[in-house]
């Protein structure tokens, strides 16, 4: 009975138990101090008036079990983090024992003293020790049992010898004592119902970290490398051909007849087709060597220590090895690939600038007709100029006008409370060309300063006429780093006039990942300016409790990779639900993004998340589509934007 009234942690949730140990720890050397303050109150008032035992030895013994204890707690301190869970789980049953012992002790004392003191001491000393019974019971939360035993242990028995008292002030006193107990019980309770929200889903979270970091790394299909740690890997080599002169080679290979071979006998046949290529390009590869996957039926191959000779010998190897017919489970196929290698002596490059040399060349491979290998050579170099022509094309468009912004609305309950700016860009020949693209194709250089610059500055403009709708901004990590954003955000605020805490500044994770103390400050800045700040794609890599503690956000967008999961059979929606008591708990807003369909829509509601923009609600569209919009009542306000 006790045992379930105290409701001891349970060993099975080991980092609920670790939280609960460490804040003990932090707390209890004020708890122990405000006991010994309360020992020392009693001991001066009652000296003269009551019987030593009451007012000297048994205050006094209570006194040496609370300096033995708060010693331990003192050298525990230390080792908190090092503690086993049995030592935490032991030292969190003792103070809840402990804890409950002396609360009732000196309610006995105060029981006693009602008896001897003059009326005024009797009414403090009751006082005191209820004081200090709310007191330890908070520094107790976090193993509510403790503090909610606390509470009562003093309470009960001290309301019980009020209520007996033939005075009628004081017998009026012991409902109220019942009732402030009542109160603070609830409040304790509620306390740590968020302390372990917050702690459980920063384990969902660290867990779904650990996963998404395997998932950032590797190629679900197939178990290889991805692009992300090729790119590590790529860096490496490059250290070494730095240091050491060793030089490599980077074979991109793709395969012939990979479509006609899926359009032919399936997704399912092609899977296997990859999965079974992969195997048989990892045959080749030497001990040292790096297969990944990039995507499709693409892969590259790091072959350390190559030579021209070497790496030529590898890639015929390559090309015979496929060009023979592959059993899978759909029958036999031939696909045959082509290769583009290229040879790097010296580490001047980069890896991005490995790749697309051997990209390079796989595409003169395939021009000259397949089943082949080339080598990278620098005239294949003028293709890549495209890219420099599209970011000065960018540049002019910027000039005179030629990118524009559309506006995403954003519903909480089915509302209309704020849209997201989405940049925008027609190209002449090109036609429209995504921000996905032109965004990057900009952050390769300064231009991405002079597109955020014209970003913010027209979404603010545009603000003042969405009237009490607050505006969204993207906001690249390369903006936030460079030194002159304050002050462009500065001089936009007065040119424009704009209110800026309809604005919110949206970042990524990846800002936040460099831990760099400027972007700290920078923040802080913009949010004292009044702007808030929201985390864009949350969820997607990193993740993680940390920094939504240490850096000063508002609010964080769930994103659309999770949304489009809710509801499948191994979907997101424990990590959603997990996100949100997180977001709740650090008193963050949430908002999920790219919800799509009515049911995605209940099961956010389900969960607490009435925050959200999508297609379901509206796409982006132009401003002059809310201006006609923002005269109507919400409900038509809302049926509109859905429908245009
Ligand atoms: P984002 O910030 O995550 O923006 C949301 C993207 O999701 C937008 O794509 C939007 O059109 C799309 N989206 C919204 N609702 C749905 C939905 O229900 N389903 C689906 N499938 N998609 C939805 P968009 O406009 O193509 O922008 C792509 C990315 O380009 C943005 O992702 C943002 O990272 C970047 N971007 C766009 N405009 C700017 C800008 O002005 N500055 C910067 N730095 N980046 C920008
Ligand atoms: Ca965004
Ligand atoms: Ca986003």
């Amino acid at each position: 009975m006790l045992r379930t009234v105290l409701e001891l942690p349970s060993i099975r949730e080991v980092p609920l138990l670790r939280e609960q140990y460490r804040s003990l720890t932090g707390l209890m050397p004020v708890m122990y101090g405000a006991i010994l303050s309360v020992v020392a109150l009693l001991v001066l008032t009652f000296h003269a008036t009551t019987p030593i035992w009451l007012n000297t030895y048994a205050p006094g013994a209570l006194a040496v079990v609370v300096i033995i204890r708060g010693a331990r707690w003192l050298r525990a301190r230390s080792g908190v983090d090092d503690a086993t869970p049995d030592a935490m789980l032991r030292a969190c049953k003792t103070t809840v024992v402990l804890g409950t012992v002396l609360s009732f002790g000196f309610s006995l004392i105060g029981l006693f003293l009602m008896q001897y003191g003059e009326p005024a001491q009797q009414t403090l000393a009751i006082l005191l020790i209820w004081v200090l019974a709310i007191v330890s019971g908070f520094c107790l939360y976090s193993v509510p049992s403790a503090a909610i035993g606390v509470v009562v242990a003093a309470t009960l028995p001290l309301s019980v010898g009020f209520a007996l008292d033939d005075h009628p002030i004081i017998s009026n006193l012991a409902p109220v004592f019942l009732l402030v107990t009542i109160l603070v019980t609830y409040v304790i309770r509620e306390i740590y119902s968020n302390f372990a929200s917050v702690v459980r889903a920063s384990q969902v979270i660290a867990a779904n970290e650990a996963r998404s970091t395997h998932l950032a790394y590797h190629d679900a299909l197939t178990g290889l490398p991805n692009r992300l740690l090729l790119a590590e890997r790529l860096e490496r080599a490059l250290d070494c051909a730095r240091r050491e002169g060793m030089a490599f080679a980077v074979h991109c290979i793709d395969l012939d007849q990979f479509k006609e071979v899926n359009d032919r006998f399936g997704h399912e046949a092609g899977d296997d087709l990859i999965r079974r290529t992969s195997f048989m390009l990892a045959s080749v590869c030497g001990p040292f060597d790096t297969l990944a996957r990039l995507g499709g039926d693409e892969f590259a191959l790091v072959q350390w220590g190559a030579t021209q000779e070497s790496a030529a010998t590898l890639a015929d190897e390559l090309i015979a090895l496929l060009r023979a017919p592959i059993q899978i489970s759909a029958g036999r196929v031939s696909v045959g690939c082509s290769v583009g290698v290229s040879l790097v002596e010296d580490g001047k490059l980069d890896g991005v600038e490995c790749l697309r040399r051997s990209d390079l060349a796989l595409y003169a491979a395939k021009d000259k007709g397949r089943g082949r290998y080339v080598f990278f050579n620098s005239e294949m170099d003028n293709a890549s100029r495209d890219r420099f022509k599209i970011r000065d094309e960018l540049r002019e468009a910027l000039e005179r006008d030629g990118v524009s912004l559309v506006y995403q609305p954003q519903v909480d309950n089915g509302v209309l409370y704020g849209v997201e700016a989405l940049a925008r860009w027609k190209h002449p020949e090109l036609g429209d060309i995504s921000p996905g693209v032109f965004v990057s194709i900009a952050e390769e250089s300064e231009l991405i300063l002079t597109l955020g610059e014209f970003v913010m500055r027209r979404a603010f403009e545009d603000s003042r006429l969405l009237h009490g709708l607050t505006v969204a901004v993207n906001i690249s990590a390369a903006q936030i780093r460079d030194d002159g954003f304050l002050c462009t955000l500065r001089a936009l605020m007065e040119e424009t006039a704009v209110d800026p805490t309809r604005i919110e500044l949206e970042i990524t994770e990846g800002l936040l990942l460099s831990e760099d103390p400027r972007t700290l400050a920078v923040l802080q800045e913009a949010r004292a300016m009044g702007f808030r700040i929201a985390l864009d794609d949350f969820g997607t890599g990193y993740s993680s409790l940390s920094y939504l503690q240490r850096y000063p956000i508002d609010k964080i967008k769930i994103d659309r990779s999770f949304v489009a999961t809710l509801g499948l059979e191994g979907g997101a929606d424990a990590i959603v639900g997990a996100i949100i008591r997180l977001a709740r708990a650090l008193r963050l807003d949430v908002i999920a993004e790219g919800v799509e369909t009515e049911a995605q829509r209940v099961r956010l509601a389900a969960v607490g998340c009435g925050h959200i923009q999508g297609y379901l609600f509206g796409r982006p569209m132009p401003l002059r589509h809310f201006e006609q919009l923002l005269g109507e009542s919400p409900a038509q306000l809302v049926a509109a934007a859905a429908s245009a």
